[in-house]
């Protein structure tokens, strides 16, 4: 068996900028890589202030999202408390925020075609394919047995979403994963969080698959944001130039996966089968004016494959690019105005 683990800074690499603190006038570049939610946090701050803090801030923010809201491990997060109470009668109470998410997480299933779905919980850790790929777990990998595959199947379901005077009514067994989303909804709170801080002019912050542009550079020039080649994630397969605010998500089947006897299996799960998606696409790229929606168009459009996901970035307004397991580039009309193969 070829144990392969996964690169985890590799959705989109961030190109043209540069390394250290540099002077540029008045305006300074602060660089800072760390890791949060299981990914590596890259972030590039150009600020006329003279404070240090706003990177440890937004890290401190990234923390507390994943402690207080989103993570399924952590006894602390609303989302295990969600979890916890799937099938009692009473439900569990929802923060208005989370309400928010899991109104916009049905819309995207709806209009999916119910591809995108958070509460394939039960199949997604029955793969557990991050920990796999994170080297968490000793041993052989082997996929699930297909008996165990269908009976998890059968409790997922957003259609059994049950959200009523601010509790969540979830059946016995369901949980909520939020890892197609959590990313883009931690950018938007990145963004609102510099939105509020008067001297940073411009920043990119990347999540792993997931970046914000904010801003601008201090000689004015565009980002540069490539999109990585799934073949080999040191390289690209073309490059977005944006000005101003923007949201980039990419899925991958390279991201995270696990090969054996040459048959790859990757993190996103379809839940028509059980089975890691395989709709002919290697990666696809989604820009939006809003985080949450380009994560979450990003997974649902990899699991619809090339014609169905152009349909759903279109219904959203968003732009998409896919990157064919045979290399082909196909991009939404709109795309074509910030894309260059870099060539
Ligand atoms: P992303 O990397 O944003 O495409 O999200 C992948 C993550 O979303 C996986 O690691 C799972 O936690 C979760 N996931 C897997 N399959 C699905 C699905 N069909 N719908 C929603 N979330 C999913
Ligand atoms: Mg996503």
């Amino acid at each position: 068996m070829k144990k392969i683990f996964a690169v985890l800074l590799t959705g989109v690499l961030l190109v043209c900028c540069g390394c250290g603190a540099e002077q540029a006038g008045q305006v300074r570049q602060i660089q800072n890589v760390d890791t949060a939610m299981g990914t590596v946090i890259s972030q590039t701050l150009y600020t006329t202030g003279d404070e240090t803090e706003t990177a440890a801030e937004i890290m401190e923010l990234l923390r507390k999202l994943e402690e207080d809201v989103l993570s399924r491990r952590l006894d602390t997060s609303e989302v295990w408390s969600l979890n916890a109470a799937a099938g009692s009668a009473e439900g569990c109470s929802l923060s208005d925020p989370m309400e928010e998410i899991l109104e916009g997480c049905l819309e995207i299933w709806e209009k999916s075609d119910e591809a995108f779905d958070v509460t394939m919980g039960p199949v997604v850790s029955l793969w557990d394919i991050d920990s796999w790929a994170a080297g968490e777990k000793e041993g052989m990998f082997a996929p699930p047995e297909e008996e165990q595959l269908q009976n998890a199947l059968e409790i997922c379901g957003s259609g059994s979403l049950d959200i009523r005077g601010n509790r969540l009514y979830l059946p016995d067994g369901a949980q909520l994963d939020l890892g197609a989303v959590g990313k883009g909804i931690a950018l938007d709170h990145i963004l609102a969080y510099l939105r509020e801080k008067d001297e940073i002019t411009g920043a990119v912050i990347s999540l792993g698959g997931s970046v914000l542009t904010y801003g601008q550079k201090p000689d004015g020039g565009c980002w540069n944001v490539g999109i990585a080649n799934p073949e080999d994630t040191a390289s690209n397969v073309g490059i977005l130039t944006l000005e101003g605010e923007w949201f980039i998500s990419t899925s991958g089947d390279y991201e995270r996966y696990m090969e054996v006897d040459g048959i790859r299996y990757h993190h996103i799960i379809d839940p028509a089968t059980g089975y890691p998606a395989d709709s002919g696409v290697a990666g696809v790229t989604i820009l939006a004016k809003d985080g949450f929606l380009s994560d979450a168009l990003s997974t649902a459009c990899f699991i619809l494959g090339e014609e169905r996901g152009l349909a759903l970035a279109e219904n959203f307004g968003a732009e998409a690019l896919f990157v064919g397991k045979d290399g082909s580039i196909t991009m939404s009309r709109g795309m074509k105005a910030y894309y260059h193969s870099g060539k």
